[in-house]
C-alpha cells in the first residue's frame, strides 16, 4: 500500500471511479494512449493487432487503453478526464485492503485495445471459457515490459500434454474423466485446476490430512535441508514414528518395516507369511485388490480376473466377498457373517486336500474395490480362528482404511474386534509423500529374519520419517478422526434419507469418510451408465467423486479427513441435484 504508480508511457485520463464493493478494483483509473505512426516499437503481436485497429478506424495512430486497479481512492483527487501525464509522471498509490476491494495490495494492470463503452470500469477476469474473446481485447502487458520473469509460463495446452503421454507414457496408465482434469494445486479438501477452479475432492484419501497440508509439507522440507540416508544410519526420526505409530496399535503388534508403496508392504507381508509359515498358499478375498507387484496381483481377483488377467494362481484360494447387499448371501450384516466366513474353512480344506499347509489370509476391513463393503459381523473373528487353527497367519490390508478413517476407530480391524499378526499400511500414511509401513508381531517379525536382510533404499528415510510423523501428529492435533466419524456419521444419515426417497439408491455403506453408495434399478440391477453420469456431472458442479465397484455402479466416498459438514452439505445438495435430473429418471 501508498507504493507510487508512475505512467509508464504518455497519456490522458479516459476515466476513474472508486469501484468499491468488495473485490472489486476499488480506486480505478483509464488512461487513454495515442501512438502517433507508430514510431514506438512495437512487439510482432502488437504490430498486427494496430494494423487492423488502424484499417477499422482509418488512422495512421495507435490508440490504446491502460487500466489501474487497487489504487487508493485519494489517487482520484484532482483527476478530470482528458488531464494528460508525462511518461514518469507519477499517476497514483496504491490503495490500503479497506479501499482496494479487500485485497492485498497489489496493482492491476490491464491493456485494453476497445473499452467496449465502458468509461471508469473493466471486466478483470473471465470465464476461461471466453479467454479467446477477452485475450484478443486484452493483450499479454508483458508486450510493453518484456520482463522475463512475467511471461507466461504455461507453453502446452492440455491436448499436447494428452499427446505426449499417448507417445510416450505406458498405455496401460489412465486418465480420469473424458475431459481430463490438468490440477496445478491442492489445499488441503481442495484441488485446483490451471484455470483457477476450485474441486471439492472427496476421492483422494492418500491426501488424508489435506492436500499439501501445511506443517506436513515444512516437516518434510526442513529434513530434506538437512539430511536423507537410510536405515543403516542411526538417526531419531525413524525412531520416533516407529514409536509414534506403534502407539496407535494393540500392545502385541510391536515390529515396524517401512517402505515406499502399499505394494511393497503387502509385498513383504506375503513374504513374511510364506517365510513364517514355510507354506506358499494364500486365501484371499473376491474383487479385492491389494498392490501392482507379481505377489500383490497373484493375490488380487480384481486384476487377475478383471481385464487382461490371467486367471487365478495355483496358490491362491478366492473366497465369496462378504458382500450383504448383493452377494451370494444377502440380509442383515448381523446374519451373514458366519456364513461367509464358513468359506474360509472350504479353501483351508482345499489347500489341505492338496497336500499344503495355509500360509495367510488377506482382507481390507472395508473392501474398497469390492465398493465399500463393509464385513458382516464376527466375519475377522471367525475367519481369523479357522487360519490360525490352519496355522497360517492374518494379514490385515489397512492401506485404504487405516489412519483414523473409519471414525469409530484408528485402524479399520478394530471395527471386528480381532487383533491381525500382519497389518499393511500406505496411501495416507504420507499424506502422498511415497511411504509405507508393515507393523507385526514379534513372533512374526522373529520368523522373517532367517538371516537374509530386508534393506530397501528408500523405506525409512528420514525425510519419510519426519513426514509420517508430523501425519500422525495432525491427526492427533486436529482430531481428524473424530472429524470423520461426526461428518461421516452425518453423510450415512443424510445418504440413507435419500435412500428412502429414491429408490436409485440401493444401499448405502461404510464407515467414517470412507463410504459408498450403490446405484441400482429394479431388481438390484447395476445402474453403471447413471453411476458414471452421477459422477461426471458431480464434476461440472465442481465436486470430485470417484466410481467402483465390480459392476462400477458404486460411488465411493474418501475425502480428505478435514472434510467439513459444510462441505458434506454441498456435495448432498448436489447429489439431490443431479439426481433429480432426467438422465437418472430414464
Ligand atoms: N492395498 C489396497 C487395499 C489398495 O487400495 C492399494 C492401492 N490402491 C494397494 C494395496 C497398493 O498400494 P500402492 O498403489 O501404494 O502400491
Amino acid at each position: 500500500a501508498e507504493t507510487p504508480v508512475h505512467a509508464f508511457m504518455d497519456g490522458e485520463i479516459y476515466g476513474f471511479a472508486n469501484n468499491n464493493a468488495y473485490k472489486d478494483y476499488g480506486g480505478t483509473i483509464i488512461l487513454k494512449h495515442e501512438i502517433i505512426d507508430s514510431k514506438f516499437h512495437i512487439s510482432s503481436e502488437f504490430q498486427e493487432l494496430h494494423d487492423t485497429q488502424n484499417s477499422k478506424l482509418k488512422t495512421q495512430n495507435l490508440v490504446f487503453y491502460t487500466l489501474y486497479g487497487h489504487l487508493s481512492v485519494d489517487s482520484l483527487v484532482g483527476l478530470f478526464v482528458g488531464k494528460t501525464f508525462k511518461k514518469g509522471d507519477k499517476l497514483a498509490e496504491l490503495g490500503h485492503p479497506h479501499e482496494n476491494g479487500g485485497w492485498s495490495p497489489h496493482l492491476h494492470f490491464q491493456i485494453l485495445l476497445d473499452t467496449l463503452g465502458n468509461t471508469s470500469d473493466f471486466i478483470g477476469v473471465g470465464l476461461p471459457s471466453e479467454i479467446e474473446v477477452w485475450s484478443s481485447i486484452c493483450p499479454d502487458p508483458n508486450l510493453l515490459f518484456k520482463d522475463p520473469n512475467l511471461s507466461n509460463v504455461q507453453t502446452k495446452t492440455d491436448k499436447d500434454l494428452v499427446a505426449y503421454r499417448k507417445a510416450h507414457l505406458g498405455k496401460s496408465l489412465s486418465l480420469s474423466y473424458t475431459e481430463p482434469l490438468k490440477i496445478l494445486r491442492g489445499e488441503l479438501q481442495y484441488l485446483i485446476d490451471a484455470q483457477g477452479r476450485k474441486y471439492l475432492d472427496t476421492v483422494n484419501n492418500v491426501a488424508h490430512v489435506g492436500h499439501e497440508h501445511p506443517s506436513v509439507v515444512k516437516a518434510g522440507q526442513a529434513q530434506m535441508a538437512v539430511l536423507n540416508t537410510n536405515t543403516r544410519y542411526l538417526h531419531a526420526d525413524i525412531l520416533d514414528f516407529a514409536a509414534a505409530l506403534l502407539d496407535t496399535f494393540p500392545p502385541e503388534l510391536s515390529v515396524v518395516h517401512f517402505m515406499n508403496s502399499g505394494s511393497e508392504a503387502n509385498e513383504l507381508a506375503l513374504r513374511m507369511a510364506q517365510v513364517a509359515t514355510n507354506q506358499k498358499d494364500m486365501i484371499a478375498l473376491e474383487v479385492g485388490y491389494h498392490g501392482n507387484t507379481n505377489g500383490c496381483i497373484a493375490i488380487s481377483s480384481y486384476k487377475f480376473n478383471g481385464k487382461g488377467g490371467k486367471g487365478q494362481p495355483e496358490t491362491t484360494h478366492i473366497v465369496p466377498l462378504p458382500d450383504s447387499f448383493r452377494g451370494k448371501y444377502q440380509g442383515d450384516l448381523s446374519e451373514t457373517g458366519a456364513l461367509y466366513a464358513a468359506h474360509i474353512q472350504e479353501a483351508i480344506d482345499a489347500i489341505h486336500a492338496k497336500g499344503k499347509g495355509v500360509a495367510g489370509f488377506i482382507a481390507e476391513s472395508i473392501v474398497s474395490c469390492g465398493g465399500q463393503i463393509d464385513l458382516p459381523d464376527n466375519y475377522l473373528k471367525l475367519a481369523y480362528a479357522a487360519v490360525r487353527k490352519a496355522g497360517g497367519l492374518c494379514i490385515a490390508d489397512e492401506v485404504q482404511t487405516g489412519f483414523g478413517r473409519v471414525g469409530k476407530h484408528f485402524w479399520g480391524f478394530e471395527l471386528q474386534g480381532v487383533v491381525p499378526d500382519i497389518v499393511t499400511m500406505g496411501k495416507p500414511i504420507g499424506n502422498g509423500h511415497p511411504l509405507a509401513a508393515v507393523v507385526c508381531t514379534r513372533a512374526v517379525s522373529d520368523a522373517f529374519a532367517n538371516g537374509m536382510e530386508y534393506f530397501n533404499t528408500f523405506g525409512g528415510n528420514p525425510v519419510s520419517c519426519a513426514i509420517g510423523l508430523e501425519v500422525l501428529n495432525v491427526i492427533k492435533r486436529e482430531n481428524l478422526q473424530y472429524n470423520a466419524f461426526i461428518v461421516g456419521e452425518y453423510l450415512k444419515n443424510a445418504l440413507n434419507l435419500m435412500k428412502n426417497k429414491l429408490p436409485l439408491i440401493g444401499d448405502v455403506r461404510g464407515q467414517g469418510l470412507f463410504l459408498g453408495f450403490e446405484l441400482v434399478e429394479k431388481g438390484k440391477i447395476p445402474a453403471t451408465a447413471k453411476t458414471n453420469y452421477l459422477a461426471d456431472r458431480m464434476k461440472e458442479h465442481g465436486i470430485l467423486m470417484s466410481v467402483d465397484g465390480p459392476q462400477n455402479n458404486v460411488l465411493k466416498i474418501k475425502p480428505p479427513m478435514c472434510f467439513t459438514i459444510e462441505n458434506a452439505e454441498l456435495m448432498l445438495h448436489y447429489l439431490e441435484k443431479v439426481m433429480s435430473e432426467n438422465f437418472m429418471k430414464m
